[in-house]
């Protein structure tokens, strides 16, 4: 039988867990693999520890080269995806046509850039903080400039807090201006916030909230002052915009690819052609709250990734969901945050709490009907994970609810039933 010729557009996790999917089950299939980055795969996670100078460039690779060798794999760098025939099943590129029977699309997000008055005569002083490239032109920039004084990153999420950490890893003073009432609004309540915030004030980071950039001022291109919504002006020498990500659809822009904020998929990660499959930052997919959601987080990515391929080569497995998640070290501080953590009517759950400022530890844990829905854990994340798979496995917790936040809450305190479902099955994950 002739062998199955795959294509992957993607050379991150999403991309990269393809390939280890369809290798499950397929030995010999052709795969090439497309990036049009040129840099070999690296973890976007670790950027921040590269600006900062505590990683090398090559620390930040998650597969090294003998993966692309024993896997078959033929790697195009550096090689935009240009075009795709879905009828004749062809991938133009500049490097040539490419002609496969299955394809994936792993294309990721482009960040979202806002329209603020007078950014257009911006030449120089403004950042994004997404790939490799864009940190590696930021410290170009950091170290050719020797005067950068301050840095204003607009966003006070996951990408703008990592982004802090990078910088304040170099001791460059900054300020955080985030348009909602506390940091990583997504997913952290107010104490988790003033915790971090606390942190960043340490480190000579001013945190402005309820606020944002309204105006660019520049002189002869160079970035030199932005003013806030309420007037306050901000002299600044680098502006980093982190206000959030966008699925980057561009490839399919206009084709028969059904299309939302990302690409739809099923449960197999199939998009609408039954040869097109899709996952990670790119994808709209049905989530654990049985909402179809766009959620850029590398775990879904890499689970996205790999069960596409397993499909993709003929086998079956199914995606359930994840729900939104963020298990991040910020400023020296391990986090995980998942569910609903900041419930709007509180009255309709229970909420166990512990908080030491000192230490800063905190653990949330968010309750309704007796379900686990939701919860924060600050520095003390080792027993995130049980907490994560009772909330996953909807497991009843009235029984061991006072122990939930306990410091040595651990296996033992779980339902017979329970525990004896997580040493067979896939009962915990983080
Ligand atoms: C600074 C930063 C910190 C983060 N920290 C965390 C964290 O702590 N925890 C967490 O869970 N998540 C984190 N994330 C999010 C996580 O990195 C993403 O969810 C993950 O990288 C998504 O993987 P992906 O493979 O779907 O897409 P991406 O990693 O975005 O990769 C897509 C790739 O496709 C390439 N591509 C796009 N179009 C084409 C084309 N036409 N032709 C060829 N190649 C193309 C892109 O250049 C890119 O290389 C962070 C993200 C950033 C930016």
């Amino acid at each position: 039988m002739k062998n199955k010729r795959y294509i992957i557009v993607g050379n991150s996790i999403a991309g990269v867990s393809c390939i280890e999917g369809i290798r499950k089950i397929d030995k010999n299939g052709e795969i090439c693999v497309f990036s049009d980055e040129e840099y070999f795969n690296y973890s976007r996670p670790l950027i921040s520890y590269y600006l900062a100078g505590s990683l090398k460039e090559n620390q930040l690779n998650f597969k090294d080269k003998q993966f692309y060798k024993s896997n078959k794999v033929k790697l195009f760098l550096n090689t935009k995806c240009e075009k795709i025939d879905f009828k004749r099943k062809i991938l133009y590129t500049k490097s040539g046509n490419f002609e496969f029977d299955y394809l994936f699309l792993g294309t990721g997000g482009k960040p979202i850039i806002p329209k603020i008055k007078g950014i257009e005569n911006v030449k120089e002083g403004i950042f994004t903080f997404m790939k490799l490239k864009d940190v590696k032109k930021l410290k170009k920039y950091i170290e050719k400039e020797k005067k950068v004084k301050n840095v204003t990153i607009l966003g006070g999420g996951l990408i703008g807090l990592k982004c802090a950490e990078g910088l304040l890893g170099r001791n460059i003073p900054l300020v955080i201006v985030e348009l909602a009432d506390r940091l990583l609004p997504n997913t952290f309540d107010f104490i988790a916030s003033e915790i971090i915030e606390n942190k960043l004030k340490e480190k000579n980071c001013e945190i402005i909230k309820k606020n944002t950039i309204e105006k660019i001022i520049s002189k002869d291109g160079i970035l030199k002052e932005v003013i806030l919504k309420d007037g306050k002006k901000i002299k600044t020498d680098i502006l980093i915009i982190a206000v959030g990500v966008y699925p980057n659809t561009e490839l399919i822009e206009g084709t028969e690819i059904e299309k939302n904020k990302g690409i739809i998929v099923d449960e197999f990660m199939r998009t609408n052609i039954n040869f097109v499959f899709a996952g990670g930052d790119v994808c709209e997919s049905k989530e654990f709250d049985n909402n179809r959601s766009v959620i850029a987080i590398w775990p879904r990515a890499s689970r996205q990734g790999k069960i596409a391929g397993i499909n993709m080569a003929g086998g079956e497995k199914k995606y359930e969901g994840m729900f939104l998640m963020n298990s991040v070290e910020l400023i020296g501080i391990p986090t995980i945050s998942f569910g609903i953590t900041n419930p709007e009517n509180e009255k309709e759950y229970e909420i166990l709490k512990k908080i030491d400022y000192e230490k800063k530890i905190y653990k949330k844990i968010v309750i309704k009907e007796n379900k686990i829905v939701g919860g924060i854990f600050l520095r003390d994340i080792e027993r995130a994970g049980i907490i994560i798979g009772l909330t996953k496995n909807k497991v009843d917790v009235q029984v061991i609810k006072k122990s939930l936040i306990n410091d040595k809450f651990g296996l033992l305190y779980l339902p017979e039933n329970y525990r004896k479902h997580i040493v067979k099955g896939e009962g915990i994950e983080v």
